[in-house]
């Protein structure tokens, strides 16, 4: 592999970010009391309201960051970037306006330029969680960002 990418590995322990629009929010408490038993061999961390939701219907400990709309999407972001998150279980509502549309936005695209499985509607997330990497360590090629910055700072 040539040095623009490099090798992360994600471990059997999974840094798992929950959040889930407000007419999505009974879909995910369901999913996580679905599926709760693998959930508990994970670190669990989300928006503020959907990670209070979740602890106080499943038990499931949860980090909440803020709520959404005051910028708990761009918190897990930064966490994605800083290789603290592992994977995202979003359930995004497709027929409701946000007020934070771009923060969503913003939250894909850095998901995907850091190569981290993010699901946006249950059967994504069902997948997922039932997936054979659950449990395995998982090693993904993604943008070496120091080398990035070096061949900007040198040929901009
Ligand atoms: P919330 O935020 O969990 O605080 O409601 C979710 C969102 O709308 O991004």
């Amino acid at each position: 592999m040539d040095d623009s990418k490099i090798t992360l590995t994600i471990g059997k322990q999974k840094n798992i970010a929950l959040i889930a629009h407000d007419g999505k929010k009974a879909d995910i408490i369901a999913w996580c009391e679905e599926h709760k038993e693998e959930l508990k061999h994970h670190f669990l961390c989300g928006t503020g309201t959907t990670a209070r939701m979740i602890t106080d219907r499943t038990g499931l400990p949860v980090r909440g960051y803020n709520s959404g709309p005051l910028g708990g999407d761009q918190q897990i972001g930064a966490k994605v970037v800083e290789g603290k998150i592992d994977l995202i279980i979003f359930f995004s509502d497709p027929l409701c306006a946000q007020p934070h549309d771009p923060d969503v936005k913003a939250l894909l695209r850095i998901a995907q330029v850091y190569d981290i499985p993010i699901a946006n509607n249950k059967a994504t997330a069902d997948f997922i969680i039932t997936s054979d990497f659950m449990r395995k360590e998982y090693n993904h090629d993604v943008i070496n960002f120091k080398k990035n910055i070096a061949d900007r700072a040198t040929t901009l």
